[in-house]
């Protein structure tokens, strides 16, 4: 593995992470090169992700995650409660989790399979405070245990705006905040949007658009404020949200 984890590729992680303003200790760095080795080789017999090649994972999964930084310095340190609904491999709660560790972080996906990978993440490079449910974004936000508890609500690569709203609002608390990572600024989706957002008890808050460290890959993170509880009757019945967006 090691002529594949090169100190080089290391070396341009770690002036990526200089630039966002984020300096890992030699065990955060071996958890970032154990998650990758572990992320190709169950890639190899299961479905987790298209790019395999250790500079492009480091710069197109890891640093994409941590991007939230730039918009949210005080995850840095601050004792928060997140949710990462439809995680997939991991993206972004897993290296966020790896870079701020006193982040209580919970996994969402509805793929069994995809919660066997994170299992065995989170038990090698022996991560603490990580909740993983195997399960349907719609259905656990109606436990009371899960429901508007949650300071921050992330997702990547979902769904489109209004049937994400759906899925991610509800677990938000008021006066917290859902971050949907979109590859470019959107207008039209969000206008389609805005009534979703509005019923769920959200506010745009902004949307900041900038191009990750060293690259020409583009990121937009589309920020809702939470203002009011959401009403009992979202989310929807698992499906509907994605087949009939409000
Ligand atoms: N967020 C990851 C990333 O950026 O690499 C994974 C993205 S993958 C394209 C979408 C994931 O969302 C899949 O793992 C899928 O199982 C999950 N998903 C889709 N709808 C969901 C729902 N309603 N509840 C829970 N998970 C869902």
């Amino acid at each position: 593995m090691e002529n594949i984890c090169s100190n080089l590729e290391l070396q341009n992680f770690h002036e990526d992470l200089t630039e966002l303003g984020i300096s890992l200790s030699e065990e955060q760095t071996g958890q970032f090169v154990r998650y990758y080795e572990l992320l190709t080789e169950w890639n190899s017999f299961m479905n987790l992700t298209a790019i395999t090649e250790f500079s492009e994972v480091l710069k197109k999964h890891f640093i994409d995650s941590l991007s939230i930084i730039k918009e949210f310095p005080e995850l840095k340190n601050q004792e928060i409660r997140m949710i990462d609904i439809g995680t997939g491999a991991g993206f972004p709660g897993i290296p966020i989790k790896i870079a701020f560790p006193q982040i209580k972080v919970t996994l969402l996906d509805s793929l069994q399979k995809r919660l066997r990978f994170l299992e065995k993440v989170v038990e090698e490079l022996e991560l603490n405070d990580v909740e993983l449910i195997h399960g349907r974004a719609e259905d656990y936000a109606r436990l009371p245990e899960k429901r508007e508890t949650y300071d921050f609500c992330v997702s990547r690569a979902v769904a489109n705006l209004s049937t994400l709203s759906e899925l991610c609002m509800p677990y938000v608390k008021t006066g917290g905040i859902f971050i949907s990572y979109k590859s470019e600024k959107i207008t039209e989706e969000a206008d389609a949007a805005q009534n979703a957002i509005r019923l769920l008890g959200g506010k745009i808050y902004r949307q900041t658009g900038f191009y990750l460290p060293n690259s020409d890959i583009y990121r937009n993170l589309f920020q809702i404020k939470k203002i009011k509880r959401t009403p009992e009757k979202y989310p929807r019945k698992a499906g509907i949200p994605s087949k009939q967006p409000l």
